[in-house]
């Protein structure tokens, strides 16, 4: 064989072609500063991501856009909201049942009434209502479980800093779910009143009936009084892998 055929033939096997699919993010960034801090970092890191990865990525923060037709979309991304009308939910509920795929991070699935739309907090996401969180943002020793999205990432690692949310239901006894990591040491949180001393929380999950991902990070530490953030939610690189990892796995279907 010819010396450039063999090299041609070399970068063929260590670049894995992935097929180009695109992916679309909705976004608010309209509160509060944390959760405005993460949509403002991973817009620009999702287009980087993509462009080494093979993939296109698109950001709106039209969710009217969810009505249309978004078969062209492989992925759809929730950054820091959940549709909020009948039509914008009826479109997003289409799309997953003929076999769209999600992503959604922190307030994505926060709310304090689940039955407001229990398809999408019961069934979809399995978690019901919010009802406490952690306090201030703080990184946590996260505890993964095997799947494609997760890989890469060690038994145990560090996740970058969030608030953390606790949720209604025990995810642990829905079969649909697969927990995918959680809270491995505990105390989590610095005020006292809004820490977690132990019990079970789960940070990252899928739906074996859907092709999802959730992810609770999300959340940036400020410093509100000058609107500068204190961390960043890319900062984990182990943590990085999950996100590409799991977008390729949701891009793959
Ligand atoms: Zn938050």
């Amino acid at each position: 064989m010819k010396l450039l055929a063999l090299l041609a033939l070399l970068a063929s096997t260590l670049v894995p072609t992935q097929a180009a699919f695109k992916v679309l993010a909705f976004y608010n960034g309209t509160w509060d500063a944390a959760h405005i801090s993460f949509v403002k970092e991973a817009n620009p890191w999702f287009q980087r991501t993509a462009a080494e990865n093979g993939f296109t990525y698109e950001s709106t923060n039209n969710w009217n856009r969810l009505t249309g037709d978004l078969s062209q979309y492989k992925v759809v991304m929730f950054l820091d909201d959940h549709p909020q009308n009948s039509a914008q939910r009826n479109g997003f509920q289409r799309y997953m049942d003929n076999g769209g795929a999600w992503f959604g991070f922190h307030v994505a699935a926060f709310t304090q009434n689940a039955n407001e739309w229990p398809w999408y907090h019961n069934t979809f996401l399995g978690s019901g209502n919010f009802v406490n969180n952690t306090w201030g943002p703080t990184t946590a020793v996260l505890r993964t479980s095997q799947h494609p999205s997760t890989m890469r990432l060690p038994q145990t690692y560090t996740s970058s800093v969030s608030e953390w949310y606790g949720w209604a239901n025990d995810l642990r006894r829905n079969p649909n779910i697969q927990i995918l990591a959680s809270i491995d040491r505990y105390p989590v949180g610095t005020d006292p009143n809004q820490t977690w001393r132990g019990g079970f929380h789960p940070i990252m999950w899928t739906n074996r009936n859907y092709r999802m991902l959730y992810a609770n990070f999300g959340h940036n530490a400020m410093d509100y009084e000058h609107n500068v953030p204190k961390s960043s939610t890319f900062a984990s690189e182990i943590q990085n892998r999950f996100i590409i990892d799991g977008l390729l796995w949701l891009g793959k279907r």
